[in-house]
């Protein structure tokens, strides 16, 4: 019998409980240490932002289904890791602390087989002085409560427009290594269309703000793609869209201090500016958790397990951008040093980033860090499982392997709600990775399965993902035939 402890609810640790318990016999034990109770399905997020859609459409609690499901649950987050157990206890371990009833605040050895960090990011808001969702006028949709924050500040923002008065609004990246542009990039669409639908456009300015070089990066170094009949990069795309929509931009701005109501940033060319605005939705670093690892006689081994994120089978040599390759990037996500321990989604420590780094004339670094999106947040949790139940089987080689050098993924920004008057700007990308060998010509992506696209028709399929993930993620019948 083993013992599968799957830290964190999100997207990868709950991908990877539902299929270990859907696979493995009942003898073994799937158990999820996770501090909130419910899942929710982030990218909906955007939707209770712009106050489309209730934070209960996007979120639903776990206890019930893993009790039914028979996955265990600690509502409890790790705080320590003991990859060899200690002198009291010889297995290895994490150690996690209640979060909530009378429990709260006790902490307890929590022993595994095989361990699966899934906790994702720390949304890092104190990496940006003064930037702290709902202070200094300044929102976040990183999370369902962020979002309602965010809509009940602009909806207030819109109420005050109604009656004249001028605003501007002010939505992008809010640290020099943000990543996540494109929930920003969605974010803004949508708020510029909820402007227009309350018949308040005219009375706002509406500004991106970001890290990226140029229009269009997404922190993966913009991208060659299909639209129509025509070939048209990234940036070109992106800046259409805006000019169409009269949004304006700030691009290689590294934002560094936030004040009510105003942006403090450092530009590429070394130049310190500020922004003012009167409503801004600003992505934070994206940092890891800052766990602790311990041996079996408590020395810390933190450099074994993490490196900000944790350490998996990435190639981590230090070397320049035009030596990077899709070689460097995991295919197992499992730790080099601990075997039984895997890091899928956004869990993992990538080996570099993907867009080119750079700095400013005064040497600060402005440029995005590598996305990971949900898809292959849900593809890597998969496979990780599969690897798992191997081992369980008694097979010595991981089979099961997917490198986001050979992944694809999908950003399908909603560009309005409403089945009738809702957008979408929909991007596809193959690889995530570009591979430069493989696609010498073509800026390292496949063309064709690297396409953009502008209509309603991105609206339906994002709102469609929306019912088809919350689906399978309450485990309704059949719910593995939804691919990941
Ligand atoms: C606003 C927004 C919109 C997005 N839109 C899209 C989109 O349209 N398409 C797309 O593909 N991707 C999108 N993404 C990205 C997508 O949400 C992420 O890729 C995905 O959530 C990553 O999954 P994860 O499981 O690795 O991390 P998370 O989803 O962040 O899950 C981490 C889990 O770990 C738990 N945890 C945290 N700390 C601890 C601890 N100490 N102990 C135990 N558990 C812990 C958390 O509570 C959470 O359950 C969006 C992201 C944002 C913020």
């Amino acid at each position: 019998m083993a013992k599968i402890v799957i830290l964190g609810a999100g997207i990868a640790g709950h991908v990877a409980a539902a299929h270990l318990r859907r696979k493995l016999p009942k003898e073994h034990e799937v158990l999820v240490v996770s501090p909130n109770s419910n899942y929710q399905w982030i990218p909906s997020n955007i939707w209770v932002g712009i106050g489309r859609m209730k934070s209960e459409q996007i979120l639903f609690p776990l206890p019930p289904l893993y009790k039914k499901k028979g996955i265990g649950y600690k509502q409890a987050k790790v705080t320590t890791f003991h990859p060899e157990g200690d002198a009291e206890t010889p297995k290895p371990f994490v150690k996690v602390e209640y979060v909530t009833g009378d429990l709260k605040g006790q902490t307890e050895k929590v022993t595994y087989d095989y361990l699966i960090n899934a906790t994702g990011p720390k949304l890092a808001f104190d990496m940006t002085e003064g930037l702290n969702p709902g202070t200094n006028k300044a929102y976040s949709v990183c999370t369902y409560t962020h979002a309602e924050h965010a809509w009940q500040a602009l909806n207030t923002l819109i109420q005050e427009m109604k009656q004249g008065k001028k605003s501007k609004i002010l939505i992008g990246t809010g640290h020099a290594k943000s990543t996540c542009q494109g929930a920003a990039f969605e974010y803004i669409l949508n708020v510029e269309k909820e402007l227009r639908r309350h018949g308040v456009r005219d009375r706002a300015e509406i500004t991106w703000i970001a890290n990226e070089h140029q229009l269009g990066d997404f922190g993966m170094d913009g991208m060659l793609m299909s639209y129509g009949n025509n070939i048209m990069k990234s940036s070109e795309m992106v800046e259409m869209v805006f000019e169409d929509r009269g949004i304006k931009w700030i691009i290689g701005a590294g934002v560094n201090k936030i004040e009510d109501g105003v942006a403090h940033y450092e530009t590429l060319d070394g130049e310190f500016h500020t922004e003012t605005y009167d409503f801004a939705m600003l992505i934070p670093a994206f940092s890891g958790h800052g766990f602790k690892a311990y041996d079996k006689d408590n020395k810390d081994i933190t450099d074994k397990l993490f490196r900000g994120f944790m350490i998996v089978d990435a190639d981590y040599t230090p070397k320049p951008y035009e030596e990077w390759s899709v070689q460097d990037w995991p295919e197992t996500y499992q730790n080099p040093t601990y075997k039984n321990i895997f890091a899928p989604g956004i869990a993992f420590a990538p080996p570099h980033a993907i867009s080119r780094p750079r700095t400013s004339k005064n040497g600060t670094p402005i440029s995005p860090a590598p996305p990971r999106t949900g898809m292959p947040s849900g593809i890597t949790a998969k496979l990780v499982a599969d690897n798992i139940i191997d081992m369980i089987k008694g097979k010595k080689d991981l089979h099961h392997k997917g490198s986001m050098g050979n992944m694809g993924a999908a950003c399908i920004a909603s560009a309005g709600y409403g089945m009738t008057q809702g957008s979408g700007v929909s991007i596809t990308t193959f690889p995530i990775v570009p591979d430069y060998h493989k696609y010498p010509d073509t800026q390292g992506r496949k063309l064709g399965k690297t396409f953009g696209s502008i209509g309603l028709a991105g609206h339906w399929l994002k709102l469609a993902l929306h019912y088809a993930f919350i689906y399978k993620a309450k485990m309704k019948p059949f719910w593995w035939l939804i691919p990941e």
